[in-house]
């Protein structure tokens, strides 16, 4: 059993401290912002979110593929988790044809690498169950909508109960973890999960990161399946998008919009007033049983990396082990369970030969 300090209480940080403590290490959990906090540095809150791949393969898809059947299974056996199943339509605009591109073309695929990871994997061309006339297809299956909020409590609740102990502060610099582990010893391993913040802690400082800002609208009002389209309906305005994920209480989100760079926290009216009318122009039947009722438009900056996420084990001098995992930008629940498992494994290599 190994001393862990994991720094981080976001989805990676949560979800690897999980995993650390289900193979029985000793987990410190080191976080400014834990669930119930809202604010801009911290992302895991202000995601919709759902299971929607953005890749046509490779590495960052298998993340994607280990963390769909976990997510399923918790959406089936653990109602506490805030995970339903439900089904995600993708629609393909023609207009889009024949070249996908953008943040939505992985799952505009006719044959994507995932259409034997999710369940009900459907291409629907039947004119009759295609509502738009503008949409060439559909590419409908089995997704998962987690509540963000009820999710990131049941992490932190069953962190808790294998026996992780909580310490709520910002650290400057990540040497400092060393002095923080709850049994008063040094860690053997130092796990950083500080996503978008990588960028200014101390001592790793990650210039590859950047915001991928994301601005979407919550509603308590909702379709009985979860929707994208493969570019924006009006195709101006590149860096938005329509979607709507669907959660278990009857509440929505709808976006919304991936903007580089971006570091503004307040919501735009303009794109809030674009994010809505379009829902509203493409599913009127969200007001069937009552006008739009809007709990509040959010911010929040995804983590962005230039050359994809890390998870990698370093050993950086005077600090000793430390085990990467963040810049999952927009992908960070869908691939949480394949980046925090790489991330469990970077560990044990690290505790089996300690002269790396
Ligand atoms: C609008 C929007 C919609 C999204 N939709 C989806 C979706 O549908 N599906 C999906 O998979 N993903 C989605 N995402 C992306 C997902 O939310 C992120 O990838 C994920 O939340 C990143 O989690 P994280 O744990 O790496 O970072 P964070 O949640 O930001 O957590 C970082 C943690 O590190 C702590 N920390 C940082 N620096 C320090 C420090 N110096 N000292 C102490 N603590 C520190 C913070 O307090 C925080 O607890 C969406 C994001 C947005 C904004």
């Amino acid at each position: 059993m190994a001393k862990i300090v994991v720094i981080g209480a976001g989805v990676a940080g949560l979800t690897t401290a999980l995993q650390l403590l289900r193979k029985g290490h000793e987990v410190t959990i080191v976080s400014e912002f834990t669930p119930g906090d809202l604010s801009i540095g911290y992302t895991s809150p202000w995601a919709g979110a759902n299971w929607l791949t953005f890749y046509d393969g490779g590495k960052l898809a298998d993340y994607d593929a280990v963390s769909y059947p976990i997510l399923r299974e918790l959406a089936r056996s653990s109602p506490e988790a805030g995970i339903r199943l439900i089904n995600q339509r993708s629609h393909v605009l023609k207009r889009d044809l024949p070249k996908l591109e953008g943040a939505m073309s992985a799952i505009c695929q006719r044959n994507p690498w995932f259409k034997n990871t999710v369940d009900s994997f459907e291409i629907i061309e039947d004119r009759s169950r295609i509502v738009h006339d503008d949409v060439a297809y559909l590419v409908e299956f089995a997704s998962v909508c987690i509540h963000a909020g009820v999710y990131l409590n049941w992490l932190m609740s069953q962190c808790l109960s294998l026996g992780a102990t909580v310490d709520k502060r910002r650290v400057n610099h990540i040497k400092d973890a060393n002095l923080l582990h709850s049994s008063g010893s040094r860690p053997d391993v130092i796990v950083n999960c500080s996503g978008l913040f990588a960028r200014f802690l101390g001592g790793v400082e990650d210039k590859k990161m950047y915001p991928i800002r994301g601005q979407v609208v919550l509603v308590r009002n909702s379709l009985p399946f979860m929707a994208s389209f493969s570019s924006t309906p009006e195709k101006e305005n590149e860096d938005e998008a329509l979607y709507i994920m669907t959660r278990f209480d009857g509440t929505s989100i709808i976006g919304g919009c991936f903007q580089p760079n971006n570091w503004s926290s307040e919501p735009d009216p303009s794109l809030t007033h674009r994010i809505l009318s379009r829902a509203l122009d493409r599913f009127p039947e969200l007001t069937k049983d009552g006008p739009l009722d809007i709990v509040r438009g959010c911010v929040g900056h995804r983590p962005g990396r230039e050359g994809g996420p890390r998870v990698e084990l370093e050993k950086i001098p005077g600090v000793g082990f430390v085990v990467h995992n963040y810049g999952a930008a927009g992908a960070g629940y869908q691939s949480s369970y394949g980046m925090a498992d790489e991330a469990v494994s970077y560990v044990e290599r690290a505790l089996t030969r300690p002269n790396l």
